[in-house]
């Protein structure tokens, strides 16, 4: 590198975008100095100098919402310590709700805010005119007000991160780009550029419109897409610039618009249905800071929409139009975090929002690359979301699809149809011929239920119970009396196997790990003693255990294992080798008994053993196991063996009374048991003893597990909250997860998930709550859809309390 920089450092952060730039002050603020961002031009030369700025905190996740949070209060703090501006302007915001399905929705918003602390509120027609009168009203059912919401100057905000992050010591090379990044030896890496060679410990890609090209370097992957994304400012406006106050920005999803002041005049950008993508095949080295020509024809309908809710538009000139790119994940969120399989190579890009989410997307980087761990489960933006499987073709029409759903309603049940079907099990043909509607995690097509004969196809997205009503209680029904089966393609699948293996996951599991023949049900842990994975860990010889734990989480665990790999011990992720079925019910044994040789007696194969069988013609592993709280049983065995397997138990099965399950009938049966599920009551944002998991925790085993410091010590002196269950006095809707839990007018708790059991013909919700223990009060409301819902606290299952069922 030149004269005075250096040429060797702890952090290179490639990318000057309002995005790096955040990163690089949090990971000073953090206290890493010796870190250097590496920019190929001036400051903001990507995305960031054409953004609109605007920021606000509504988003679906809840994570990503508070972080948002995070991001918009730090705007001052970030002004007072540099004495740059920001140029902030907090006029707050309205969203607009002209269906009685996005006014659902933002009572579900509402509802989540304020467990959170913010202080949104939900306005009728006429306050709505009140606050912003030139929003024609007509067709508006109400609105939500965050006065969180507002925009800065993009540069500024930019700058402001750059100079607090010099005055904790970074150094910021601009003018210099990035030609390679080539892995080192030691685990760092040797980051080639214009001016020479950097050795860094750890690389960041911040490289906003140049991510994809950044990442090739390193053979990294990055699912995301620029999109041509496109605002008009207009001339000055009366009726604007004689305001008394700045007008509130108004997002009007219906019209697929936002709109603010700018100056004496007003901006709207548009999320148009005729999106474009923008250089597909990449981001030419030499785009920089021109825009892209205008394209009026592309949002038309949006204007004319525009001028019906905003009439003041119409008479207003047009004074400069904005049409830039920006780039998206196939989900909209960013992608953030360590890159699974690449050592110390970290992601801050897709970031679509940058200046609602970059300083969130800062602090939370920062965290993991200094202290190993975020403090709020980043699951909404990890890149581990998506695993090895994602393409160009898949991630292509996925941001499509995802820029033309910018301000379409998201529903709790709602499957998106783009790129799909996409990766399919050989079961995926005979569910379907089965009637099965499917939905999709991690790519993979999983039934959610089996339409009842007359029955459409498609689950109606709603925030209310859906048309898979009938068909759920059907197949929920056919498990309890019967005997159901369903495929175990939901499960990732682990083979650990070496002399070590035993002592390792003794180590990163905070369970007992089984003794030959037999399977345990186990936590792991982080460090600070946050959940990391729920796993059945299972032991068919000294030396070979099987894991399983959630499809979606596989990268998020592979990833976790390989930070905590020693020699000695192979880990392999065997998710898409190794399949089988789940059965389950009364009828469960009789029917695995009368495809096998081996004697499945409860005597003989008790509840928690594994053992090596043959199933039809194919030799299966099969675990005596039950997440739907009957007796159950999950039979794995190779793909090309499934078939058989499939066809022995279905012939067999048929006298039973056997029928297929889905996802939606498994998310019922285990409310009964008050059953947790990963990523709604078990997650890195709670603890073991705050979700009753340390039950699991082998507390006497003679080793120092990850997390056990802190296990320990809320053994002793238990977390201040709970997770509980009640039982909701619902209507026609039930809780999803994140509503807020009232005791005498105040907000004690918020759910986790709920649904519908029906078994016991009851609407179920968890929550956390303070700890009260069992002496504790047991009368609540749970607001559903803005409507408080009588939630009495239950303390057992109502349904089989002692666990007989699947223990018989
Ligand atoms: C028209 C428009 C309106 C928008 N409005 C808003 C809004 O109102 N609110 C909002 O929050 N967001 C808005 N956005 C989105 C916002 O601009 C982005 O979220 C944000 O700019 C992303 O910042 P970034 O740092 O990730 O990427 P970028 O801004 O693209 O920065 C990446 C940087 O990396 C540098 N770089 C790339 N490759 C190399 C290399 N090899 N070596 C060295 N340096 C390299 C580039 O020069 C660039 O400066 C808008 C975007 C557009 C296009």
């Amino acid at each position: 590198m030149g004269a005075g920089v250096k040429s060797q450092v702890k952090v290179v952060v490639i990318g000057g975008g309002v995005v790096g730039c955040s990163v690089l002050y949090h990971l000073t603020k953090l206290g890493w100095s010796d870190v250097m961002l590496i920019e190929r031009s001036e400051l903001t030369s990507g995305s960031t100098w054409h953004a609109a700025g605007g920021f606000h905190t509504l988003n679906g996740d809840t994570n990503m919402a508070a972080l948002q949070g995070y991001t918009i209060r730090l705007y001052r703090e970030l002004e007072e310590l540099t004495g740059q501006s920001c140029g902030l302007h907090h006029v707050g915001g309205i969203t607009l709700a002209d269906t009685p399905e996005r006014l659902d929705m933002l009572k579900a918003e509402r509802a989540k805010h304020r467990y959170m602390g913010l202080e949104t509120d939900l306005l009728s027609p006429n306050e709505i005119k009140d606050m912003a009168e030139l929003v024609n009203v007509e067709g508006v059912l109400g609105g939500l007000y965050d006065p969180l919401d507002g925009h800065l100057d993009p540069s500024g905000t930019t700058q402001a991160y750059a100079r607090a992050a010099r005055m904790g010591g970074a150094e910021i090379v601009t003018h210099c780009r990035v030609l390679e990044t080539n892995a080192r030896d030691d685990g760092g890496w040797d980051v080639v550029t214009e001016k020479g060679t950097v050795v860094a410990e750890h690389l960041v890609n911040a490289a906003g419109l140049w991510a994809r090209e950044v990442g090739a370097m390193a053979g990294v992957y990055l699912p995301l897409m620029p999109m041509a994304h496109q605002y008009l400012v207009t001339e000055d406006i009366p009726e604007i610039y004689e305001r008394d106050a700045e007008f509130p920005h108004v997002m009007d999803p219906g019209g697929e618009s936002y709109l603010r002041q700018e100056a004496r005049g007003l901006c709207i950008g548009f999320y148009e249905q005729k999106c474009e993508p923008w250089s597909v095949d990449g981001t030419p080295w030499d785009f920089g800071h021109e825009l892209l020509n205008d394209s009026f024809e592309k949002i038309e309908d949006s204007v004319a929409f525009a001028y019906r809710r905003f009439p003041v538009l119409e008479r207003a000139g047009v004074k400069r139009v904005i049409h830039g790119p920006f780039t998206f994940a196939p989900d909209g969120n960013p992608l953030v975090g360590p890159v699974p399989g690449v050592r110390n190579y970290w992601t801050a890009c897709a970031v679509m929002a940058g200046f609602s989410q970059g300083g969130g997307v800062g602090l939370s980087l920062a965290q993991w690359m200094i202290e190993g761990e975020t403090e709020r489960d980043p699951r909404a933006m990890d890149i581990a979301r998506f695993g090895k499987w994602t393409t160009p073709a898949y991630t292509l029409p996925k941001v499509i699809e995802n820029y033309q759903r910018r301000f379409s309603v998201s529903y709790p049940n709602e499957e998106l149809p783009a790129a799909r079907p996409f990766r399919r099990t050989p079961m995926y043909d005979v569910w379907d011929e089965m009637n099965a509607v499917f939905g999709e995690t991690y790519g993979l097509e999983v039934p959610n239920y089996f339409s009842l004969e007359g029955d459409t196809r498609f689950e109606t997205p709603s925030f209310r119970r859906s048309n898979a009503w009938e068909a759920t209680r059907s197949e929920v029904h056919g498990v309890r009396t019967s005997v159901g089966i369903n495929e175990v393609h939901n499960f990732s699948k682990f083979l650990v196997k070496g002399d070590g293996a035993r002592a390792w996951l003794d180590h990163i599991m905070a369970g007992r790990i089984p003794k030959p023949g037999r399977l345990s049900l186990t936590p792991m842990l982080s460090p600070k003693g946050r959940l990391m994975g729920d796993f059945t860990v299972s032991c068919l010889e000294e030396g070979t255990f099987y894991l399983t734990a959630s499809y979606a989480s596989q990268d998020f665990h592979q990833r976790w294992f390989e930070q905590h790999s020693v020699p000695g011990v192979s880990i392999r992720n065997v998710s898409d080798l190794v399949t089988g079925f789940q059965i389950a019910g009364p009828q469960a044994r009789a029917l695995l008994q009368s495809v096998t040789s081996t004697d499945v007696s409860s005597e003989a194969f008790r509840f928690l053993d594994v053992k090596s069988m043959g199933v039809g013609l194919a030799e299966c592993r099969v675990q005596r196991v039950s997440y739907t709280g009957d007796l159950g049983y999950e039979i794995y065995c190779d793909l090309t063996s499934q078939r058989q397997v499939f066809d022995a138990l279905w012939a067999a099965g048929e006298p039973l009374g056997l029928r297929p399950f889905g996802m939606r009938a498994i998310m019922s049966l285990r409310l009964d048991r008050f059953f947790g599920s990963w990523q709604r009551e078990f997650s890195p944002d709670y603890t073991a003893a705050e979700t009753g998991l340390d039950r699991f925790i082998q507390f006497d085993k003679p080793v120092d597990f990850i997390g056990r410091r802190i296990a320990q010590q809320e053994k002793i002196a238990p977390p201040p909250r709970e997770l509980c269950a009640f039982e909701v006095e619902a209507l026609d809707c039930d809780v999803v997860g994140y509503e807020p839990i009232w005791q005498d007018q105040r907000v004690v708790g918020f759910c986790t998930s709920g649904g519908y059991s029906h078994w016991l013909d009851k609407s179920i919700a968890f929550g956390f709550l303070p700890r009260n223990g069992e002496e504790g009060a047991v009368d609540f409301q749970i607001e559903l859809l803005g409507e408080s819902r009588r939630a009495l606290r239950l303390k057992t299952p109502p349904f089989d309390p002692e666990g007989f069922r699947m223990r018989q």
